[in-house]
């Protein structure tokens, strides 16, 4: 089966990168969102994000028309169904997609595969609720899409051979590479990564390094390009808490309880760069560490 025809549902951080790698890769994209905001919002950073591309040689000026030609927005969910691969980018809330993928149903092709970039959910679970599970399959793209090379590519207990085959060559062809995961809490990237992430907050917690110490340890001990408290900022605090519940609502195993000190910076609002304060406090030229 080929995929010609892609449909985006969700043009936030990952709608918009997701976006730009399928229109720069030749696929027809259609992209919808709830909040048309957000729509002119992601055309814009994809513009931006293209026009970066060409300031360091990897595109040419005609590519980044070319892309932008390629991605249209849509006003209705609807508009999507008549594609080839529906990828789910909204909000990590199970109500909502769920509901996205109800409304979806009645207007998509016998055909069409339905996947979902989710960073948590139960792709069996949505699925279920899919008239498709043998056609439905985990979609993980890393942050920023453009940049970050792996996509996970997560089988429910139902997805059949094929669904995971074609989507295996759709990402050959995006020039990204695959890694396989079973459907369980975090899948691969998550599982491991947060749990080092929470230690970190951990550490910091108990008083065993401050912020920068943390930070320089990880990136000079170990070679990280990030240290994990910066990175946390980058991901966001209330992901980083939201994944950590899902791994130990999901294992029931207490080495995945949140620390209470990451529990604390949500419920204060100090969220890391979106909201301009976390691990650092981002509101000045430099950042600067809050503990
Ligand atoms: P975001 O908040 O930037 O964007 C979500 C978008 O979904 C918003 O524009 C919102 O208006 C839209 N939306 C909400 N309800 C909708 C609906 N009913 N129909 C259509 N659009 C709707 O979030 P994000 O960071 O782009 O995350 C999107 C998904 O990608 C989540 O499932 C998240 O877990 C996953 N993810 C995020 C990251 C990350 O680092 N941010 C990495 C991998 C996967």
């Amino acid at each position: 089966m080929e995929i010609k025809s892609v449909g985006i549902v969700g043009a936030g951080q990952m709608g918009n990168g997701i976006a730009h790698v399928f229109g720069l890769a030749g696929y027809d994209v259609r992209i919808y969102d709830i909040s048309p905001d957000a729509i002119t919002v992601a055309i814009g950073t994809i513009e931006r994000n293209l026009g970066r591309q060409m300031a360091r040689g990897v595109i040419k000026a005609a590519d980044k028309t070319r892309t932008l030609g390629k991605i249209n927005p849509v006003e209705r969910l609807a508009d999507i169904g008549d594609t080839d691969l529906v990828i789910e980018a909204a909000t990590e809330r199970e109500t909502i997609k769920t509901a996205i993928f109800e409304d979806l149903l009645p207007h998509l092709r016998p055909h069409t595969i339905l996947t979902s970039n989710t960073s948590s959910i139960s792709i069996t679970r949505l699925a279920s609720r899919t008239d498709r599970p043998e056609r439905f399959m985990g979609f993980h793209f890393m942050n920023p899409v453009p940049m970050m090379q792996l996509v996970e590519l997560i089988r429910g207990i139902a997805t059949d051979r094929v669904t995971y085959d074609v989507l295996h060559s759709v990402v050959d062809s995006i020039g990204k590479t695959a890694t396989t995961a079973e459907d369980f809490p975090g899948f691969i990237v998550n599982r491991i990564l947060m749990p080092m992430i929470n230690e970190a907050v951990y550490t910091l917690y108990e008083g065993v390094g401050s912020v920068q110490s943390i930070d320089t340890s990880l990136k000079l001990g170990t070679n990280h390009p990030m240290g994990p408290l910066e990175l946390a900022d980058f991901i966001g605090l209330d992901t980083c808490l939201a994944i950590m519940n899902v791994l130990h609502d999901g294992l029931a195993d207490t080495k995945y309880r949140p620390c209470p000190l990451l529990t604390k910076y949500v419920e204060a609002g100090w969220l890391g760069r979106k909201t301009q304060r976390g691990f650092y406090d981002y509101r000045g030229d430099v950042p600067v560490p809050t503990r």
